[in-house]
C-alpha cells in the first residue's frame, strides 16, 4: 500500500476539502465527467468520521444543463502558455471564476487537509491556478495532489507546489462515490470494472489499472441505488474501459438488475464499447436496458493502426455491430464511432477512409485527436521525434500535438477531416449502403 493510502487511512475526525480544478485548454466538453476517484476517497474519509467538503470548479462553473444532464462549462479566454504561442487557436479557462472560487474557499471551514485531483496531464495550469489561491486562503493546510496527471507525470507533478503527490493507484475502497456532496447533480457515474484486458499502444488504461477486475453485480447495484436516491439524478454514465468483456457473466446479469430496479434512469457509455462484443443479443440488451448514448471504438480501418489498437475490431465485426444496433432500435445519431487522428505514421487518407467507412454504414463518426500519454508504447515513439514531450506535459495536449507539433497531419487536413466527420451522411443520398 502506498504512503498516500496509509496517510488517508490514518485520518479521523478531521476536516477535509476535495477540489476538482478548472480546465485550461483550447476546447473542453462535458462527457459526463466527474472526479470519480476523488469522490470515492471523500466517501471513504467520511466513513472514517471526517467532515468532508467538495468544490468542483467545473460543475459549479457551468451553464444550464444540456442533453441527458450534461452541461456547458463557462469559459473565458486567457493568455496562452509560451509553448502554445505559435498555435492560432484561442485558449480558455473553463469552469469557476476566481471570485467565486475564493468566495467558496472562504465559506468552507478551515480544512486540515486539501485533496486536489487532476485529469489530463496537460491540464496542470488549472492545478497551479487552484494551488495559488488555496495557499492564499489556507496557508497552513497541506495540499495533496492525486489523479491522472499525478500518476502519469509524477516528476513534473512534484514541482508545482503541492505538499504531497499520489503517484500510485490507491487501495482505498468505499461502497460508493460521495455524489451527494454536489448540489442537485443531474447524473451519476459508475465503473463496473477497473481497467481493460487489451493493451493498445496509445492507451493509459493498463498504467492506471494494471489488473483488469470486474465488480460484483450486487456491489454495483448498491452503488447506483445510493446515487439514484438523489432526486435530480436521471442519468448514469458508465466509465468502464471494457464494459462488455465477459458479458454473459457480468454485463447481462447487471442489465437484468438495472431493468428491474432502475427503469426510470437513462444510461450512457461515453468511453467506447468493444465493438466485437456487440452481437444481436448484446445490441438488444443495450437497447432494452435503456442505454441511450452508445460510443463505439473503431479507431481506424488502417491495418497498421489496427495492430497498434490490439486488433480489437475488424471492419467485418464493425459492420455486424452497427447492423445489430440499428436493428435493435438505435438511430444513426445514437451511435457515434471514435476515429483517432494523428497517431504516429497515420496519414490523411487513412483517417478519411475510416470516416467514409463509418458514414457508408449510416453511423456517425466522432474524431478524437491523439494525445501522447507518458508511459504508453506510442508515447515512446512520439518522444523519440519530439523529446520535449517528456519534460513539458503541455505539449501532450491533443490539439497542440496533433495539429501543430507532430505534423503527421497538417492543421488544414485536420479541419477537413473534422468537417467530414461532423457531416452526417444519409446513406441513401450518398449512394452508400443502407444495411438495415
Ligand atoms: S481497448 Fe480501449 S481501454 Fe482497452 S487498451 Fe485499448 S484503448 Fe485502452
Amino acid at each position: 500500500m502506498s504512503d498516500y493510502s496509509l496517510y488517508l487511512k490514518s485520518l479521523h475526525n478531521k476536516t477535509i476539502l476535495g477540489i476538482n480544478p478548472p480546465v485550461f485548454d483550447f476546447a473542453y466538453f462535458d462527457f459526463w465527467a466527474k472526479p470519480l476517484g476523488l469522490l470515492y476517497i471523500l466517501e471513504t474519509l467520511r466513513e472514517q468520521k471526517n467532515s468532508v467538503y467538495l468544490i468542483d470548479c467545473i460543475y459549479e462553473g457551468r451553464e444550464t444543463p444540456k442533453t441527458f444532464g450534461r452541461y456547458k462549462p463557462l469559459r473565458r479566454k486567457v493568455e496562452k502558455p509560451a509553448c502554445y504561442s505559435h498555435i492560432p487557436r484561442k485558449y480558455y479557462h473553463f469552469g469557476m471564476e476566481e471570485e467565486d472560487f475564493l468566495e467558496r474557499l472562504k465559506k468552507t471551514p478551515t480544512p486540515d487537509v486539501i485533496l486536489l485531483t487532476s485529469g489530463m496531464t496537460y491540464w496542470y495550469p488549472g492545478i497551479q491556478w487552484c494551488l495559488d489561491r488555496v495557499k492564499r486562503i489556507f496557508p497552513h493546510t497541506p495540499v495533496l495532489l492525486g489523479g491522472f496527471y499525478a500518476q502519469l507525470c509524477p516528476e513534473h507533478a512534484r514541482t508545482i507546489g503541492a505538499n504531497g503527490v499520489q503517484t500510485a493507484p490507491l487501495c482505498l475502497e468505499s461502497p460508493y462515490p460521495a455524489l451527494d456532496l454536489y448540489n442537485q447533480p443531474e447524473y451519476g457515474v459508475i465503473m463496473t470494472s477497473w481497467g481493460c484486458p487489451l493493451h493498445c499502444q496509445y492507451c493509459a488504461s493498463k498504467l492506471l489499472w494494471p489488473c483488469f477486475r470486474q465488480r460484483e453485480v450486487e456491489e454495483i447495484i448498491h452503488e447506483i441505488s445510493f446515487q439514484e436516491r438523489i432526486p435530480t439524478v436521471r442519468d448514469m454514465a458508465f466509465y468502464d474501459d471494457a464494459l462488455l468483456i465477459n458479458k454473459e457473466f457480468h454485463f447481462y446479469p447487471l442489465c437484468g438488475r438495472l431493468r428491474k430496479s432502475f427503469s426510470h434512469l437513462r444510461f450512457h457509455t461515453p468511453n467506447g464499447l468493444h465493438v466485437r462484443e456487440i452481437d444481436e443479443k448484446c445490441a438488444r440488451v443495450l437497447f432494452d436496458t435503456g442505454f441511450k448514448t452508445i460510443r463505439l471504438s473503431l479507431e481506424s480501418t488502417d491495418p497498421i493502426i489496427q495492430k497498434a489498437s490490439s486488433e480489437k475490431v475488424s471492419e467485418h465485426q464493425y459492420v455486424k455491430a452497427v447492423t445489430h444496433l440499428l436493428r435493435a432500435g438505435y438511430s444513426q445519431e445514437d451511435i457515434e464511432t471514435y476515429i483517432l487522428i494523428g497517431l504516429p505514421g497515420q496519414r490523411f487518407e487513412s483517417v478519411k477512409n475510416a470516416i467514409e467507412f463509418v458514414h457508408s454504414l449510416g453511423a456517425v463518426a466522432k474524431t478524437a485527436e491523439y494525445s501522447p500519454i507518458p508511459g504508453t508504447m506510442m508515447f515512446e515513439a512520439s518522444a523519440q521525434k519530439h523529446p520535449q514531450l517528456t519534460t513539458e506535459p503541455l505539449l501532450q495536449n491533443n490539439t497542440a500535438y496533433c495539429g501543430y507539433i507532430s505534423k503527421e497531419i497538417s492543421p488544414e487536413e485536420l479541419q477537413i477531416l473534422k468537417n467530414m466527420a461532423h457531416h452526417i451522411h444519409n446513406p441513401l443520398e450518398t449512394g452508400g449502403k443502407n444495411i438495415v
